[in-house]
């Protein structure tokens, strides 16, 4: 499970300039994910990227087109999906902790699994950091802990937009490790945006680059899963 299959999607976008013309994101972009791969997006800025990925998430609707997840189409968001943000999107009024387990509260699954919120913590590195607020943590911690939330509901798919993006290298090594680490053993989809290419052909085994926009799938490179 966790096939995505993205159907002549169209996303046009109204520019901020009233007088410009409207925004073409993605012009019938059509793409199959399949089930268990890890997908990495990489492309021009601009090109649509975040858009593709929001969509998929549900945080956005397509003005045509179609996306569906093992069938089902994709009309709002769900934990079925994790999203970790580029920007980590946490709530400024919680703690570190609060965050992580916010979706699992919402879905009162809390109690249950309190010992995942700990895990979780533990394998992006944040102990010792759960009673802090965002604003007390570097950017990179954020980030670490949007990546925790995501993946605390175990998800059939995640999507990860430039998820190491404000990383320092030595820490941005060990969570490519473990991001392998827990795609292997959850086997989840993954779709990972980065503009790192070492990165994407280190990390996943479908690399799909966009051209400049509107969005088109220039090519998609199969990598070869012989890594060390
Ligand atoms: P990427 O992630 O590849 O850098 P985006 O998906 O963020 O690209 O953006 C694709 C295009 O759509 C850009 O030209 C961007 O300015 C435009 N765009 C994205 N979101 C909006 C929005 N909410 N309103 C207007 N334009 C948008
Ligand atoms: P990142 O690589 O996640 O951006 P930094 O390079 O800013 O993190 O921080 C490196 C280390 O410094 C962290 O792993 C943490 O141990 C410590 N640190 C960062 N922010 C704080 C803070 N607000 N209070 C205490 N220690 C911190």
């Amino acid at each position: 499970v966790g096939e995505i299959d993205i159907k002549d999607v169209v996303r046009i976008f109204e520019n901020p300039d009233s007088k410009g013309e409207d925004i073409v994101a993605l012009n019938k972009l059509s793409l199959i994910v399949q089930p268990g791969k890890f997908v990495s997006l990489i492309g021009p800025s601009g090109c649509g990227k975040s858009t593709l990925l929001r969509l998929i998430a549900g945080l956005d609707i397509p003005n045509e087109g179609e996306i569906f997840l093992d069938g089902n189409k994709i009309v709002k968001p769900s934990y079925e999906r994790g999203f970790a943000f580029q920007a980590a999107n946490l709530f400024p009024w919680l703690t570190i902790r609060e965050n992580i387990a916010f979706g699992l509260r919402a879905r009162h699954e809390y109690k249950k699994k309190k010992d995942d919120v700990d895990e979780y913590i533990n394998l992006v590195g944040l102990k010792g950091f759960e009673k802090a607020y965002p604003h007390q943590v570097s950017g990179g911690m954020c980030q670490r802990a949007s990546l925790a939330r995501a993946l605390v509901g175990h998800p059939k798919v995640l999507l990860l937009d430039e998820p190491l993006g404000a990383l320092d290298a030595f820490t941005r090594m060990n969570m490519q490790d473990e991001l392998l680490r827990i795609w292997e053993e959850h086997k989840m989809t993954m779709i990972m945006v980065t503009h790192d290419v070492d990165e994407a052909i280190y990390l996943s085994d479908q690399v799909v680059v966009m051209s400049p926009r509107p969005a088109k799938i220039e090519k998609i490179i199969d990598i070869d899963l012989s890594r060390p």
